[in-house]
């Protein structure tokens, strides 16, 4: 079967996703330096951590970066169907892709919610406990992503070798580990050539934290192969629009710079008893302080006038 022609919106990412003629190779002498300044630095904050394991992922970072009183309260996640679609949707795209046919956005999301319900880990056990309205409301979510993904964002060949969820890890010596996950990446390594490009989808706006969440995946890229990627996009569904950046050496020193500077404000906080800051932003519309906390209520209703967003 011919493939169908691409749409002008598939077209316009088409464009901004493609390699240069030119290959990306980073310099050598730079990204052994990276990794032992990286190695160093995390084994002498293991030893501030004085024996506490640590994982260190993007929302770990954006946590302690923000409101440090919220950084060290309780975790409260719990999967709703909001959230949850991100990962339905991920898993029917995942079906898609080898999908026998035209792959019909509700048909592959039943095939994922079915598959999902199998699961015996915690997005198993969120699907297989979901009351029917939620049920529902999951099913109409994941449909929504799925659709705009499978019409907007340009079909991607399994030549590519795409990885939806890609999950990372780097573990140096000591007791901290860099973990994250991603929701796709294609391309395929090629000896010292920079090829992998690292997508993020997202629902909504445009945040900043959206290009510090995959730079720091991109650091972790690189400390595990010490071939950086070529290109970080956060796609946003709803306008079937990207942000693109190259990755660049300035770019993998402030994301290591970042992440050391975070996890030392958590050692100060947790180990060293430095007083946590209070910083009020949008996180505080979902903070499960609110209640007691007349900073944010005020920063909520319009009446901020002693903190700014960080
Ligand atoms: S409401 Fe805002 S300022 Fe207050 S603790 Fe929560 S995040 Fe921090």
């Amino acid at each position: 079967m011919e493939p169908a022609p691409l749409t002008p919106a598939q077209e316009r990412t088409l464009a901004l996703l493609r390699r240069s003629d030119e290959p990306l190779v980073f310099d050598e002498p730079f990204i052994d330096e990276l990794l032992r300044t990286a190695t160093v630095e995390i084994a002498a904050l293991s030893a501030r951590l004085q024996g506490e394991k640590l994982w260190v992922s993007k929302g770990f970072l954006a946590k302690v970066h923000g409101c440090e009183v919220r950084h060290l309260a309780p975790d409260d996640f719990a999967w709703k169907p909001s959230t949850a679609a991100g990962f339905v949707a991920h898993k029917a795209i995942e079906l898609s892709l080898n999908w026998r046919g035209e792959p019909h956005p509700s048909v592959v999301v039943d095939e994922a919610m079915a598959r999902l319900l199998d699961q015996a880990d915690a997005r198993g056990g969120y699907v297989a406990g979901l009351s029917d309205g939620d049920w529902a409301e999951l099913r109409s979510r994941a449909i929504d992503r799925t659709t705009k993904f499978l019409q907007d964002f340009p079909p991607l060949p399994v030549a590519a070798q795409p990885v939806l969820e890609a999950s990372a890890r780097w573990s140096p010596p000591g007791t901290i580990e860099l973990s994250g996950k991603v929701d796709l990446q294609v391309g395929r390594p090629t000896g010292r050539e920079s090829r992998l490009l690292i997508i993020d989808f997202k629902s909504g706006g445009r945040s900043p934290h959206h290009r510090d969440d995959l730079r720091f995946y991109a650091l972790m890229q690189t400390l595990r192969h010490a071939v950086p990627p070529r290109k970080l996009v956060t796609y946003y569904l709803d306008y079937a629009d990207s942000d693109v950046e190259d990755v660049t050496e300035g770019m993998l020193q402030a994301a290591l710079h970042r992440t050391l500077e975070g996890i030392a404000r958590h050692v100060e906080l947790t180990v060293e008893g430095r007083e946590p800051v209070k910083r009020v932003g949008t996180a505080c519309r979902w903070c499960p302080l609110q209640e007691q906390c007349a900073e944010g209520r005020a920063f909520l209703h319009g009446d901020d006038t002693e903190h700014v967003d960080p």
